[in-house]
């Protein structure tokens, strides 16, 4: 696995810390919110394993998976490459449409202000999400974008799905990250 991190990740300045979770096979049979939520939890993984912080976000349509991505920020250098973004303009690609009514996000994490927003105009019919944010988190956690009454557009919400092992994950993420580079913990993205 280290081995894997340092082949795809010649940009990053020190050695991944290797990932200690596993990511999961759920059985393809019961697509419930708990099953794309873990997809969405291995898609974080993923992060992880490329010195990203662990966000991961999937989209499912029709019962079927049309989009999964991660958190590329850090590779890319790209404020915009959250894990919810880079899979809103996958699923948009996948429907022909930049309307994706009728789709479920499944995020790890509440989504920010940026993401929040790109969910509203992508007129995603419902967006579950694992760890509330209270720094950072636009659907609830700080505010509530879903909840501006002028907007023509609102989305259902549901919280929680799978919370414990997604701040587990992204915990765990940042307790590493201190402990070996203290100085390069951005505190402002963290879950506390
Ligand atoms: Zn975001």
């Amino acid at each position: 696995m280290a081995k894997a991190n340092q082949e795809t990740e010649n940009m990053a300045v020190e050695n991944p810390l290797e990932c200690p979770f596993p990511k999961r096979y759920p059985s393809q049979l019961v697509r419930d919110d708990a099953f794309f939520m873990t997809l969405a939890y291995n898609q974080a993984i993923e992060a992880w394993r490329r010195d990203e912080v662990p966000i991961g976000a999937v989209i499912e349509y029709g019962g079927d998976l049309i989009a999964s991505a991660h958190n590329e920020v850090e590779s890319t250098r790209d404020p915009t490459a959250h894990a919810e973004m880079l899979a809103l303009t996958q699923a948009a690609n996948a429907l022909g449409d930049w309307r994706l009514t009728g789709a479920t996000l499944f995020v790890t994490k509440e989504p920010c202000p940026m993401c929040s927003g790109a969910s509203l105009m992508a007129r995603l019919s419902r967006v579950v999400y694992a760890i509330p944010d209270v720094k950072t988190g636009c659907l609830g956690g700080v505010t509530d974008l879903n909840g501006i009454g002028s907007l023509n557009h609102h989305f259902a919400v549901t919280r929680g799905v799978l919370e414990a092992d997604c701040l587990e994950l992204l915990q765990t993420f940042f307790r590493q990250k201190r402990k070996s580079f203290p100085s390069t913990v951005d505190e402002s993205k963290s879950i506390e």
